[in-house]
């Protein structure tokens, strides 16, 4: 589109000025010179000639409004009226206020008020009303959405940047629209309700955001963009469009959210700041009696945080920031607990920000593809540390290493954790990989398919956050994997509510039933260890041992494991 405008802007636009007196017709034709091709008319009958012969070409008439023979009113509304003329802008010259009511309500683009103003206020409001209309023609000559006859996602898009260029000073909303529990709604009342509420939706949208000179798009099943000019009622305009939908709604049990981010930021892309507003409309998405959310400071700070850290990963790595940190895992089962495995997780010792845990950063990683590198280095400098306790102390402490979904479906991914571990001198069988629950409810065949491949090749697989996702008990028995690890979840109130020990018992039952190893994480107490080692649970991850240490302080647990096999064989 921009080459599309660019070019438009090399060539001499053509202007009509229409006025029964000369004089009237040469100031005009005297400022609009130097910057436009000038046709005259001197009444209604002659423009229309003239339009007709120029109505590909013609970018604007200015219209004088008394005139003998057809007057400016009778062409305006002839103008107006037909399907083939109508993207003509028209700004009519006038010396009267009733006047320019009344043009501006037959469909006239502007009024410029006689006597003339200044010649640079007149060129201005030429050249503006010219832009507007070539962008509203340019919009009409591509695709609607077809359910909602919004703006379809890529031409809002490429619009907002020529709204940016062409009004660089205004200040301007970003808000997203998305219902929540759509697609549930879809499945309970089918597809036609589900669609008809969208165009509900549109259809308000619509109105109210084409009366205040924005667009708005379906950008895709449930989810609206809108950029607009910033007024000061943002807040009721979207209100109103709540109440438009919300009876129809909400007696489905849906519930619509909003989420503004007022006067955006400029220096921002136009992705990002749609995804503030985004940011803002999610933020709501769990409190019922919430319907609008503004993209506030708090968020901005998370947001800001967010770059930075992806901003500063690179240097980082190469710095060696990350420092990879294990924490014990103890079988309980048998004799004293004694140390048999552990699971490296990374900390990221910022040199500004202090200690940063995984839980801020993994999410964005992931998100944004850099997890695929990071990972790596944590799989390498743990291989290395089973190989370097291994010719330390003569034992092997296996080390389970986490890895994300998108690590999963990268083509070579077996080959190369294989190569990791050949490099680093040690076997599968010393290393376990874990994969989160939820890792294989999207694409869960192809997941599958990696790790049974894995198994093959000699590696252990753990289900990390047993409990989180949506697997059920019954599909256990078709998952390929050695170990279940209890989400904390199970644990946190494992002695105070007796339900969520009945569930331990039976998630026991079925793992000895399938021979899974099962881990129970983030134990804290004692009342929880016991209670985990009567149910069965063979070991324990948790603080009540040892929160995850730095490599030079947990050679102590080794010292100790290896007395308890000194002991064991005495
Ligand atoms: P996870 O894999 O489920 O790791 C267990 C988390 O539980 C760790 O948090 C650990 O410190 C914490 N934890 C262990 N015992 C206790 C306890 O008794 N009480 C409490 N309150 N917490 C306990 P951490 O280290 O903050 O890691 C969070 C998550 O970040 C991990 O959850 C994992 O999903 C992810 N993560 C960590 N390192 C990596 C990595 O190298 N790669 C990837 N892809 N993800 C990682
Ligand atoms: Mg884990
Ligand atoms: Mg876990």
């Amino acid at each position: 589109m921009k080459e599309f405008m660019e070019n438009r802007l090399k060539i001499k636009r053509k202007v009509l000025v229409v006025d029964d007196e000369a004089v009237n017709r040469k100031m005009l034709e005297k400022m609009l010179e130097g910057s436009y091709e000038i046709l005259e008319a001197s009444n209604g009958r002659e423009a229309l000639t003239v339009i007709l012969d120029n109505q590909d070409t013609l970018s604007l008439v200015l219209l004088d409004l008394l005139m003998p023979v057809m007057d400016g009113y009778e062409l305006l509304s002839l103008i107006e009226n037909d399907v083939n003329l109508k993207h003509i802008p028209v700004i009519v010259l006038t010396s009267e206020k009733s006047a320019e009511v009344k043009s501006l309500n037959m469909g006239a683009a502007d009024f410029i008020p006689k006597p003339y103003d200044l010649p640079e206020v007149i060129l201005a409001r030429v050249n503006k009303t010219i832009q507007l209309y070539e962008n509203i023609n340019i919009v009409s000559a591509t695709q609607y959405d077809e359910l909602t006859s919004l703006f379809n996602r890529e031409f809002f898009m490429e619009y907002c940047t020529v709204i940016d260029q062409y009004y660089p000073d205004t200040d301007m909303d970003a808000v997203v629209i998305n219902i929540n529990r759509f697609h549930v709604l879809n499945e309970m009342y089918g597809r036609p309700f589900g669609d008809e509420l969208l165009k509900k939706i549109a259809a308000s949208v619509k109105g109210y955001v084409r009366e205040n000179r924005g667009i708005a798009c379906r950008y895709h099943a449930d989810m609206f963009y809108i950029y607009m000019p910033h007024t000061d009622y943002i807040e009721e305009i979207f209100r109103q469009i709540v109440t438009d939908v919300s009876d129809k709604l909400e007696d489905a049990g849906g519930r619509i959210r909003v989420g503004i981010y007022p006067r955006v930021n400029r220096r921002l892309d136009i992705h990002r700041r749609m995804d503030c507003a985004l940011l803002a409309c999610n933020s709501i998405k769990g409190k019922y009696n919430a319907h609008i959310a503004y993209y506030d400071s708090e968020m901005r700070e998370k947001e800001a945080y967010a770059e930075r850290l992806m901003a500063d990963m690179e240097k980082a790595l190469s710095e060696k920031q990350f420092v990879v940190y294990y924490q014990p895992k103890m079988a309980i089962q048998e004799g004293v607990p004694h140390l048999t495995s552990a699971e490296a997780l990374i900390r990221w010792q910022h040199p500004e920000l202090g200690m940063i845990s995984p839980g801020h950063f993994i999410p964005l990683f992931e998100e944004n593809g850099m997890i695929r590198k990071l990972d790596r280095y944590v799989w390498r400098e743990a291989a290395a540390q089973v190989a370097a306790w291994k010719n330390t102390y003569g034992i092997t402490i296996p080390v389970s290493v986490n890895v994300s979904r998108i690590d999963m479906l990268e083509p070579g991914f077996i080959d190369e954790i294989m190569n990791i571990v050949k490099e680093a001198g040690i076997t599968p069988d010393e290393y376990m990989l874990e994969v989160t629950e939820s890792a294989y409810t999207e694409d869960s065949d192809r997941i599958i398919e990696v790790v049974n491949d894995l198994r093959s090749a000699g590696f252990r697989i753990e289900m990390d956050d047993f409990g989180t996702g949506y697997s059920s008990l019954n599909m256990l028995s078709s998952l390929p994997i050695d170990v279940l690890k209890l989400d904390m979840r199970f644990i946190r109130n494992i002695h105070t509510n007796p339900k969520d020990l009945r569930m331990v018992v039976l998630i026991m039952d079925i793992a000895e039933y399938l021979n899974l190893t099962v881990v129970a994480e983030g134990v804290e107490f004692k009342e929880q260890y016991e209670l985990l080692r009567q149910a069965g649970v063979h070991v324990i991850q948790g603080f009540y041992f040892s929160k995850p240490i730095h490599p030079d302080r947990f050679s102590d647990f080794i010292k100790e494991r290896i007395e308890y096999d000194n002991s064991r064989e005495a």
